[in-house]
């Protein structure tokens, strides 16, 4: 793919320089090209500019005025950047002594030919292009983006957008689940909502199975209308695992069906973008080739008391960089419920199993799921 496709994929091939890179050596300031162990005043013989070559060789006595990414002129060892001189135009003088290779930048420093600059499974990102560009590559082997199928299982559920009667509930998994789903680098495909039948259940998961994966919401607890996991025994699928040891997300499905990965998340809002950040975005940036698929964990101070529970905790917090740290803040509400609780976090602090309370200012290992903003 080009460069400005490649963005944001997973590399799917090593990229070796095609040459050294500089080229040559080459000035790193604006100045006069010298030889470092002449002293006293040098005659200015001429000027090479970024991008020519000088056609005179510097001297002893003699200097080039030389412009930043010009290569230097043969006899040449040192430049002298325009600061620490008089500017001369005819002949110019030096207020400091130089050192021998002063100024300037070393064929090869960048990269060498043949040298892999990048290795397959790297995200790229707005460096990786510049060294793509670089390595004189105009395209690059890819990861294609998997299809997610986003299926949203609930009786209760509206759209947005839609009148909301008594008891009904808005769909705001669907967008949550979508966005995530970007953010992973996949395309999400998101279906229409599926009724509590088992037999509607089947349909839906049957149809979305022509994506690359299926993700879906609800009904994989122990209601007496959660029929995600019927519908796949119906289907055919291999239980991998039901339910974790985990506050929120514990019904969290995970089945093989038909060479696909279906993935129940539970219906909570909060425990099924938990459990998606946790669990599905790390196998889709692997699905997708990347060498680096979980989110980074740091230790830092939580703000106030932490509650745990006989299963581990992932406590919501919004991770701030203050006075030259890291800190947690815990989201006022904790309810699996609460779409809030999510807004503004960009944090799931681990409390671990059976730990009933971690105190304010203790130090606690936080997943990162979010950029970190300014507390302002
Ligand atoms: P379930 O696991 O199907 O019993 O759902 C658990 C809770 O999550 C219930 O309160 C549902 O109403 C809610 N819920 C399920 N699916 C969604 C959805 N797509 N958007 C918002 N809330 C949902
Ligand atoms: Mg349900």
């Amino acid at each position: 793919m080009t460069l400005s496709e490649a963005y944001g994929r997973i590399l799917r091939e090593d990229i070796t320089a095609a040459a050294d890179v500089p080229f040559s050596d080459n000035s790193a300031m604006d100045g006069y090209a010298v030889r470092a162990e002449d002293s006293g005043p040098r005659r200015v013989i001429g000027e090479v500019r970024a991008g020519s070559v000088a056609t005179m060789r510097v001297e002893a006595g003699t200097a080039m005025r030389i412009m930043t990414g010009a290569l230097v002129p043969d006899g040449a060892d040192a430049v002298a950047q325009i600061e620490i001189t008089d500017r001369g135009v005819d002949i110019v003088q030096l207020n400091e002594p130089l050192k021998r290779g002063a100024n300037i930048r070393r064929q090869g420093e960048d990269m060498r030919a043949g040298d892999v600059v990048l290795t397959r499974g790297t995200l790229i990102g707005a460096g990786e292009l510049g060294v793509l560009a670089t390595a004189r590559r105009a395209r690059a082997l890819v990861s294609r983006r998997p299809v997610v199928a986003v299926l949203s299982t609930g009786d209760e559920l509206v759209n947005a957008g839609e009148s909301v009667d008594a008891g009904r509930v808005v769909n705001s998994n669907v967008h949550t689940l979508s966005a995530l789903v970007r953010e992973c680098g996949a395309i999400p495909q998101p279906q229409s909502i599926v009724r509590d039948t088992r037999e509607a259940t089947i349909a839906a998961i049957e149809s979305a199975l022509e994506c690359d994966f299926v993700i879906s919401s609800g009904g994989v607890s122990v209601g007496a209308y959660d029929f995600v996991k019927d519908a796949l025994d119906g289907l055919g699928g291999e239980t991998k695992f039901w339910r974790v040891a985990m506050k929120p997300g514990k019904p969290l499905f995970l089945s093989r069906v038909r060479d696909r990965l279906f993935i129940g998340l539970p219906g909570n809002p909060v425990s099924c973008m938990v459990t998606f950040t946790l669990f599905v975005a790390p196998a889709l940036r692997k699905a997708m080739g990347a060498s680096t698929v979980m989110p980074p964990i740091v230790n830092m101070r939580t703000l106030a008391p932490l509650r745990g529970s006989e299963r581990r905790n992932y406590v919501r917090v919004r991770v701030i960089a203050r006075d030259g740290e890291l800190v947690a803040e815990p989201m006022r509400t904790q309810s699996s419920g609460a779409t809030t609780s999510m807004s503004g976090a960009n944090g799931l602090a681990v409390v671990q199993q059976d730990v009933r309370e971690i105190a304010a200012g203790s130090l606690v290992p936080v997943v990162l799921i979010g950029m970190v903003g300014w507390d302002l």
